[in-house]
């Protein structure tokens, strides 16, 4: 088209309007409460008896208390904890809501150093630096750690923040078939000879990047495997852990204690405070080297307003439940809690005929639905049933492969899970997604 461009996409607007506008319509809803097991759900115009939403709706007001089956508060520290909670309230009234200054520029506290240290310490790192934001811990990071001249082999599912951190940098990427270690390899001898010493190559440095529990699967990537690729063919590897930090592994150290990898075989390990520690804000650990580079040339580190005083002391407390000092020891089991929810909630998903995604451990769960035109009546079904739970499509997800995606926690009850369960089961019916269910079809 001719002239100046309009700031918004036409064409991205009708599609926005069309397709996304009905899912979103869904389960996007303001929440009116802390990011418990169960929420406010802030009604919009009266659910019952629409048979369409075709937009966002007015809302009247009215709060519904649903089931929350949507959050990233793995652990439940996330809201009104009797540990964590006063020590974040004592850090704000002591700090304030935000330093107004980065770290580099007067905004340093003595929270973020103790915080560093914490993370370090629990990942199995030699050092770490924490951001205010995860986002920003990839898509900042990513470009100081590969820039121009260096190859980037991403798994294709990797996450939005990945993608942006290595288109920014300039780097070379190439996208490999997810968790298929064939692929990986077959990139790799592509690129570089097995043995070829790394001051004969024609890239400055290879960077394997793969999540721990990759956010809309619910599954791991086969890291034992990945660390062996790496050594033969002298590359790096960078693990961002958002889901699997505090959700993997016996004690939450996240995917290399539940892969039985040693940390230090990991040369980037990331992760954010968004979900198992309830908080705001992510980290990167390694080695002394790679960390003090990282503090002297990230951006987000020297030109962004650092973590807030309250946001670092939830991670501290919770970190403390981790490890059983605070609390009474009580933390410490929340990890089996989770663990033994989401066993549940699997077992129970599969016994109803569901086709149900990813790993034993993870509190990631998606049931595939297959039918994009299904998701939206699949979450206001389960809306009126008082389950808030979110529906995926496209872009996220390929087209047909939508599906329902559940998270549990360690601060749902049995009864919890019960209820989504009995709730699932009857949507599941009417939707007719419950695939492998042996008899009673009516087709
Ligand atoms: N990495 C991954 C794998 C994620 O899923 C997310 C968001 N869920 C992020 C990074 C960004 O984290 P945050 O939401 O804390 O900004």
């Amino acid at each position: 088209p001719k002239g100046y461009a309009p700031l918004t996409d036409p064409q991205s607007s009708f599609y926005a309007r069309r397709i996304y506008g009905r899912i979103h319509d869904c389960w996007n809803r303001p929440i009116a409460s802390a990011p418990g097991p169960w929420v406010d759900v802030l009604e919009r115009e009266s659910l019952e008896g629409r048979t369409r939403a075709t937009r966002a709706l007015p809302p009247t007001g009215a709060r519904r208390r649903c089931l929350n089956l949507g959050s990233y508060n793995y652990l439940g520290f996330a809201a009104s904890d009797p540990y964590c909670t006063p020590r974040v309230l004592g850090a704000l009234s002591a700090g304030g809501v935000s330093p107004c200054a980065s770290r580099a520029c007067g905004g340093a506290l003595p929270v973020h150093s103790e915080l560093e240290a914490m993370v370090a310490e629990f990942v199995g790192a030699e050092d770490a630096i924490a951001y205010g934001m995860g986002f920003a811990t990839n898509s900042a990071s990513l470009p100081v750690l590969c820039g121009p001249g260096a190859l980037v082999l991403s798994d294709a599912l990797n996450h939005t923040s990945i993608v942006a951190g290595v288109r920014s940098g300039g780097a070379a990427v190439r996208v490999f078939r997810h968790n298929d270690m064939r692929h990986l390899e077959a990139l790799l001898r592509y690129h570089i000879a097995e043995g070829q010493p790394r001051t004969h190559r024609p890239w400055k440095k290879i960077l394997i990047v793969v999540e721990g529990t990759y956010s809309m699967e619910g599954e791991s990537p086969p890291l034992a495997a990945i660390v062996s690729l790496k050594k033969r063919y002298g590359a790096y590897l960078y693990l961002d852990e958002a889901h699997s930090i505090g959700a993997m592994g016996g004690t939450g150290r996240g995917l290399c204690e539940h892969a039985g990898v040693d940390p230090r075989d990991v040369d980037v390990l990331m992760g954010t405070f968004t979900k198992s520690f309830g908080s705001a804000g992510g980290y990167v650990a390694g080695s002394r080297a790679v960390i003090a580079y990282l503090r002297r040339h990230s951006p987000a580190h020297l030109y962004a307003a650092a973590l807030a005083p309250g946001a670092a002391a939830q991670v501290v407390a919770a970190l403390r439940l981790m490890r059983g000092e605070g609390g009474g020891g009580r933390g410490a089991a929340k990890v089996a809690q989770l663990h033994g929810n989401a066993h549940y909630m699997r077992r129970r998903l599969i016994a109803m005929g569901l086709h149900v995604l990813g790993d034993w451990d993870s509190p990631v769960v998606p049931v595939m639905v297959y039918h994009v035109g299904l998701l939206g009546a699949i979450s206001r079904a389960l809306l009126r049933r008082r389950v808030a739970a979110v529906v995926v499509g496209f872009p996220a997800t390929p087209l047909l492969l939508c599906r329902l995606r559940i998270c549990v926690s360690a601060a749902h009850s049995r009864e919890d899970l019960d209820y989504a369960l009995d709730a699932i089961r009857d949507v599941a019916e009417v939707a007719g997604i419950d695939y492998a269910r042996p008899a009673g079809r009516l087709w």
